[in-house]
């Protein structure tokens, strides 16, 4: 008997792949885990902005594709900072700053050293140059990570942060043109929505998926799950929940200092709005008068709504009502409304465990986890089970080959 904690978009792939005897655990009344949608009066919501990439991955593509149809976007994202729009990525297009900041920068760029670097910062500074840093990258950054770039280690970041070449930037700085560069310059989002595409996506396990039944505790000695409802023996047990609180279930205790493993929380408010007033797809907010750090339109749906997003506390209560300032200042300030009263409705939803931090602790304790799980037939897969970030493409890819490995064992 094979068991999947959770019914997301990792859970959901392993367990179209695993053959035998199946049973997955999900929590929630639905599937989709953060990359399905939620209801509220009568609005269909995402966690905020969820797009997939199929770089590099053809076959993942195809394998979506069998379930729904889905339609590409020519990324259209934008950094409103200086009271101007500049297309993404700021590093491509410097010819929309003012020209002595303009020049400032490029004289830095073309002296970079691109010398090895042992911290985020350090890695920003040697590649961008101390003015780039400081105008785009801490202030974004530090209020996406609330917390100091000189502990966190640099190249986690899989390809969104992208050290343009030389020539690339001067000829961003020469003529203000759109360069469409960086991990997504097309996005692809299902025709009719995350949920929609989830439902079908679910179908080949129908039957297999205990709705509303939380995991409480992992025997691994003995091999068997406890929920909330019963207890289920198990001979390999894929969880998709954080591997943090994996770690937490789990008896005997693994001997590994869960706390050392750090994340960010981020609060999403979606809304709908009376109308569309701009034609970006998203935004990027680095400068600190915003508290949130990125705002967009949702791609498809029969509503204009819209999310944003900000980094808060993991614990402790949610000021609903200054949330609800920023949100309308936000969205005046950016031009996305002209007058408050065209915010028809608005919702606010938590994400405790949204971005995982890469610092020193990190390759020190998440790859001895994974193979200490590996060694109990435990396999933590996902963007929080493997504590990593990663696309849902790749966590769709991850769950296929860990399925795959089960089969041959
Ligand atoms: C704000 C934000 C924006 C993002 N944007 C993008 C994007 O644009 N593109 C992209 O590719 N990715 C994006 N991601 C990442 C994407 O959401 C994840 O990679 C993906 O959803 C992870 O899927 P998963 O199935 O591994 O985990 P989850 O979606 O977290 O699913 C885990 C499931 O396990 C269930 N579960 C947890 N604990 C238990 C328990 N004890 N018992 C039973 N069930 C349990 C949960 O209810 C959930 O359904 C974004 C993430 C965030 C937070």
């Amino acid at each position: 008997m094979n068991i999947i904690i959770g019914a997301g978009i990792s859970g959901l792939s392993a367990g179209q792949a695993l053959e035998g005897e199946l049973l997955v655990l999900e929590r929630n009344a639905r599937p989709g885990g953060l990359s399905g949608q939620y209801q509220v009066n009568g609005f269909a919501f995402d966690y905020g902005g969820h797009y997939f990439h199929f770089q590099n991955k053809p076959a993942i593509k195809e394998h979506v594709e069998k379930f729904h149809d889905f339609r590409a976007f020519q990324r259209n994202s934008k950094i409103f900072m200086l009271d101007r729009f500049i297309p993404y990525s700021l590093q491509y297009h410097l010819a929309y700053l003012p020209a002595q900041q303009r020049h400032a920068i490029l004289t830095e760029i073309c002296r970079r050293k691109g010398r090895p670097a042992e911290n985020l910062e350090e890695f920003l500074l040697a590649n961008f140059g101390k003015q780039f840093y400081f105008l785009f990258f801490k202030p974004y950054l530090e209020k996406f990570y609330r917390r100091p770039l000189t502990g966190l280690l640099p190249g986690m970041d899989k390809g969104s942060i992208p050290v343009p070449k030389l020539e690339d930037v001067l000829a961003g700085s020469r003529e203000k043109k759109r360069f469409s560069e960086g991990y997504n310059p097309v996005f692809i989002y299902p025709g009719q929505g995350l949920q929609k595409f989830i439902e079908s996506y679910c179908r080949p396990l129908q039957g297999k998926i205990n709705f509303s039944e939380k995991v409480k505790h992992i025997d691994a000695r003995r091999k068997k799950v406890v929920t909330s409802r019963g207890t289920y023996g198990y001979d390999n047990l894929i969880s998709t929940m954080p591997l943090k609180e994996l770690l937490g279930m789990i008896s005997p205790t693994p001997p590994f200092p869960r706390q050392r493993l750090k994340n960010i929380s981020t609060l999403v408010v979606n809304a709908v709005l009376a109308r569309r007033q701009r034609r970006f797809h998203w935004l990027y907010l680095p400068e600190k008068s915003f508290s949130f750090y990125r705002v967009g339109y949702y791609p498809v749906g029969l509503a204009v709504s819209v999310y944003l997003e900000k980094t808060v506390a993991g614990a402790g209560p949610i000021d609903k009502a200054s949330v609800a300032r920023e949100m309308t200042s936000t969205l005046l300030k950016t031009g996305m409304i002209s007058k408050p009263g065209e915010i028809l409705f608005h919702d606010l939803k938590k994400i405790p465990v949204s971005y995982v931090v890469f610092d020193r602790n990190w390759p020190r304790l998440v790859p001895a986890i994974l193979s200490y799980l590996h060694r109990l037939d435990i396999f933590s897969i996902g963007r929080y089970g493997s504590w990593n970030y990663s696309s849902m493409a790749d966590d769709i890819q991850l769950a296929l080959e860990t399925a795959d490995h089960i089969r041959q064992k």
